[in-house]
């Protein structure tokens, strides 16, 4: 009997300036959901501890060196065929500011001003997470 595959495990990093503001990139077009916005992250590497993989992620993109995260939403997600579990972490300190590394567009947002509409089905939840409703 075929196995299920297990869902895919996503790390996402909500990175929150002290006034408040939050990140948000955009997926490169061509991308699955090119051209929404997200919380950025990417793909846990097999057997690769989740705060890791979230450090690793950011470094990746945005050239910034994780200093402290902390789990904030464990959220599972389908989109059409793809399980997802968008392991989404606060992340409140980092070193270095950050860069478009991957020359996805970045913006620094109040959650309570960002249209959900504009962000990736899933992310959409962790807004909603964030604003507390
Ligand atoms: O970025 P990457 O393509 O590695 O992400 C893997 C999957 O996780 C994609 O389907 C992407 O849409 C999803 N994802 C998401 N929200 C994020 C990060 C990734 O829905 N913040």
């Amino acid at each position: 009997m075929p196995v299920a595959p297990s869902p895919l495990h996503v790390m996402a990093g909500v990175l929150r300036r002290h006034d408040g503001q939050v990140l948000i990139t955009e997926r490169p077009a061509g991308k699955h959901l090119g051209g929404c916005w997200e919380f950025p992250g990417g793909k846990l590497d097999p057997g690769e501890a989740p705060r890791d993989g979230l450090a690793r992620e950011l470094h990746e993109e945005l050239g910034i060196r994780l200093v402290a995260a902390e789990p904030m939403l464990a959220l599972p997600w389908r989109y059409d065929s793809k399980e997802l579990l968008l392991d989404t972490w606060l992340v409140v300190a980092w070193q270095g500011a950050p860069q478009s590394l991957e020359q996805q567009a970045l913006e620094w947002v109040m959650p309570a001003d960002l249209a959900p509409e504009r962000l990736a089905p899933a992310d959409r939840e962790i807004l909603r997470h964030l604003l507390g409703s």
